[in-house]
């Protein structure tokens, strides 16, 4: 067992590792962080993978336990709903929840890690910028770490490893040449590209500030989040072959008659979209799930090294941060008994992360193309007309994810017997006073038990 004066060390303080080192700091361990880039408080560079992220339940909670969310308000825009922006340039608003409490919030990636590192730093929690880890030497704990503008390797001996480094991990890569290590990674064939719509003068937003706003186009999609500055976040996920596609839109002009016939409402808010959309570049998506997460009690993986998805759920840094819950309330548990608090966190996260995986890989789907469909619309009326009804057992597998901790694979399982509920009640009708409520109390008491969270 590990004594709580020696060293914990984390690798990657991006979202993950901050907070996970300074919850650890609190509970007397002493901890060190390697970071493979600059220290962004210092130098001016970008927080790379979209500038701000989603926030809900799971993650808010993880903050509110370190007594952060609190301190983050002046960071974080509420979202309501969706917003749909058809080809014609009319608007929709789908709202995500019944209760005005039920929404989701756009807060910016690089003032989150900030607020993040500078937390940990106040904790004692030393972090090493520009250090990067090249590997490890699992069998005795020993770390190559590289200094970033020395390019001098150095090895440093630790008890405990804990991987918070990201989709692209190296000590997952190092735990890949052991025995019976399973890994999959599945990339998707679309890219992503960040684009910006900037404030108006005064520092105004030229969209509805309290939504996610989506342009739906059947094989892609434009999306924008509301940043405090006035500015909105957009991404393009877009095919990297085909008709419509990354590989296509190669000129100024092909990129202008794309967005000016695909989403017209969008570029008068774009005068820089030429510009912004060369100057960035394209990023891949990839879901990657792997076991076991840890290496005899020494090292463990965490976050998207662990499991990194799709970004279609705004779920990534909240099942992040749902890990961190989980990892710290087995510790409180058993005490520093790495082996068997890492066994039994993988066991409790494993099928949970696996869950939100596919389920991240399904709503892409539906943000692209169903939520543009009036059967599609008319389903998601049903599905809160039930719910209204039967509050305890019927709940939309989004507010399941999103605004509730009811456990990933929980919310699939249960989301799939209601699509099915859904799917037979609504087969004939197309308003909601045809809904067949007698059909619907026999199937929702039949096949769902009231919902526990
Ligand atoms: C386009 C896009 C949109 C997203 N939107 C959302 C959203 O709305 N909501 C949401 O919850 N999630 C979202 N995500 C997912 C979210 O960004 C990730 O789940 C989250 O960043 C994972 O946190 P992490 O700490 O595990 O890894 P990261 O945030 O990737 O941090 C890893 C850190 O490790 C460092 N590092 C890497 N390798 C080394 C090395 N060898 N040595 C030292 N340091 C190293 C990196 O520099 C980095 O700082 C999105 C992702 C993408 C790509």
């Amino acid at each position: 067992m590990t004594e709580k004066n020696e060293t914990i060390t984390l690798i990657g303080a991006g979202l993950n590792g901050p907070l996970l080192g300074l919850e650890l700091a609190k509970r007397g361990f002493k901890v060190d962080i390697y970071e493979r880039r600059p220290d962004m408080r210092r130098v001016r560079m970008s927080a790379g993978r979209s500038i701000n992220l989603a926030l809900s339940a799971r993650g808010i909670y993880a903050l509110t336990q370190s007594n952060l969310w609190k301190g983050m308000q002046n960071i974080v825009l509420p979202m309501r709903g969706r917003m749909m922006h058809s080809t014609t340039s009319e608007i929709t608003f789908q709202p995500y929840g019944r209760n005005e409490s039920d929404v989701n919030n756009s807060i910016s990636r690089a003032e989150l890690n900030v607020a993040l590192m500078n937390a940990a730093e106040e904790h004692d929690v030393r972090i090493h910028f520009k250090k990067r880890c090249m590997g490890i030497d699992l069998k005795n704990n020993l770390l190559a770490i590289r200094d970033e503008e020395t390019g001098k390797e150095q090895a440093i001996s630790t008890s405990v490893v804990i991987a918070c480094d990201g989709s692209a991990s190296v000590i997952r890569s190092e735990m890949l040449k052991r025995s019976r290590f399973n890994f999959s990674q599945q990339h998707l064939d679309y890219g992503y590209k960040e684009l910006t719509v900037p404030a108006l003068p005064g520092g105004t937003h030229s969209l509805d500030v309290g939504a996610l706003h989506i342009w739906p186009r059947g094989n892609y999609m434009l999306i924008a989040l509301p940043n405090i500055d006035g500015t909105f976040a957009c991404i393009l996920f877009l095919p990297f072959e085909g008709e419509d596609s990354f590989e296509r839109l190669t000129t100024r002009a092909a990129v202008h008659e794309f967005f000016r016939s695909r989403f017209p409402d969008a570029v008068p808010l774009m005068p820089d979209l030429t510009d912004n959309f060369f100057a960035n570049p394209v990023g891949s998506m990839v879901t990657i799930k792997c076991s076991p997460w840890h290496a005899d009690g020494k090292a463990l993986l965490l976050g998207d090294a662990a499991h990194a998805i799709v970004p279609f759920f705004g779920q990534g840094i909240n099942c992040g941060f749902e890990d961190c819950t989980v990892l710290l309330q087995l510790l409180d548990q058993h005490g520093a008994d790495w082996n068997r608090v890492f066994t039994e966190f993988e066991r409790a996260r494993k099928e949970n992360t696996d869950a939100i995986a596919d389920l991240a890989v399904e709503n892409f789907v539906e943000m692209r193309d169903r939520v543009a469909d009036p059967r599609f619309l008319f389903r998601k009326k049903a599905e809160l007309a039930l719910q209204e009804k039967y509050p305890q057992r019927f709940v939309p597998k989004y507010s399941m994810v999103t605004f509730l901790r009811v456990p990933y694979a929980t919310a699939r399982k249960r989301g799939q017997v209601q699509d099915r509920i859904l799917t037979e009640l609504c087969a004939h009708i197309d308003r909601i006073e045809g809904l067949d409520w007698a059909k619907a109390e026999t199937m929702i008491h039949g096949e769902l038990t009231p919902l526990e969270y």
